[in-house]
């Protein structure tokens, strides 16, 4: 069929989308390289690796980055436009866990600040409200969903609820231990009704963590970031790695797998978000969606306006 006739088809494929240079992608798949095989223990995976980045190191790591910037952002477009014209079109979820400092809010700012706002849902996760407690958990991250053409980005999510809930014992081991299956069931039903998952945790070492947290009380630019809890929490590092271990472990699925994401090196690790994000979304294949209307007709009613 012509190019903009009108047509009845799912979509546009005859559109070429833009493509990454093969100098600036991944060396293999980051969604194999970087994927979570339930067994692996967390601390044999380095935080300071660059696994698949095709240059030599941070000096390459801006210009390299900033090729995937419109790439992944015609994906994201194209998602959005199907959002507008199909009631069911395909959902993304991303999921952004990691201690603090991991770099959750830097992957928001550096990655999804490369797509257009308008199609992205960010939702951030803190201490459950008075409300939100007298609901199930999965309350308010049901709420937080992306629609359909929307891709969702989780800083922090559902898992809070077996990670610090677990460390603090904030509910008896007996309730959250039940939450691991029910995440699964979960998950699968978001992916059954047409929602891709990419859960990343981002991986930092302990050494890095505290630089870190210096750096924050350091630079009066950074104090907001800091809380006091913060230290709190670094002393619990032990009991979060086990919590950590256990998520990925019991809750890294074929319908969502979990991905590793080494993250000492911040030019890595938003690299690295950016390219599993653009795989997914090569993966879904998003299509401009055909005229809905004569072409001919249109061009010929705007002429004679
Ligand atoms: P931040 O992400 O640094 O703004 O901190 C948010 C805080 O909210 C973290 O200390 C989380 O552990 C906490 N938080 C998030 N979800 C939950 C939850 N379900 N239960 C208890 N604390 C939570
Ligand atoms: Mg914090």
């Amino acid at each position: 069929m012509a190019r903009g006739k009108k047509s009845s088809t799912a979509g546009n494929p005859s559109v070429t989308p833009l493509a990454v240079p093969g100098s600036a992608r991944a060396t293999a798949p980051l969604r194999e390289l970087l994927r979570f095989h339930p067994g692996t223990p967390l601390n044999s995976l380095d935080p300071a690796g660059t696994p698949g980045f095709p240059g030599r190191g941070k000096n390459d790591a801006a210009e390299i980055t900033a090729v995937v910037g419109p790439v992944l952002s015609e994906w994201q477009e194209r998602l959005f436009a199907e959002g507008r014209s199909e009631a069911d079109a395909p959902r993304l979820l991303v999921v952004l866990q990691g201690l603090d400092t991991s770099g959750k809010g830097g992957v928001v700012r550096h990655v999804f600040g490369l797509v257009d706002p308008q199609g992205l849902h960010l939702a951030s996760f803190k201490q459950p409200t008075p409300i939100e407690q007298s609901h199930h958990y999965l309350w308010r991250i049901r709420k937080a969903l992306p629609g359909p053409g929307m891709i969702g980005v989780f800083d922090r999510s559902h898992y809070e609820d077996v990670l610090v809930v677990r460390v603090n014992q904030l509910v008896p081991a007996g309730i959250w231990q039940q939450r691991y299956d029910e995440i699964n069931r979960f998950e699968a039903k978001l992916k059954d009704q047409g929602t891709t998952i990419i859960k990343c945790f981002l991986h930092i070492d302990k050494k890095e963590q505290g630089e870190r947290l210096l750096a924050r009380v350091h630079d009066p630019t950074k104090y907001w970031k800091y809380s006091v809890n913060d230290v709190a929490v670094r002393h619990q590092w032990q009991a979060y790695a086990e919590a950590y271990q256990e998520a990925l472990d019991r809750c890294s699925t074929d319908h969502a797998p979990w991905f590793v994401i080494p993250s000492n090196r911040k030019w890595y690790r938003n690299w690295a978000v950016a390219n599993l994000l653009l795989e997914h979304l090569e993966a879904m294949d998003p299509q401009w969606p055909p005229a809905h209307f004569d072409i001919d007709q249109e061009i010929e009613r705007i002429r004679t306006a």
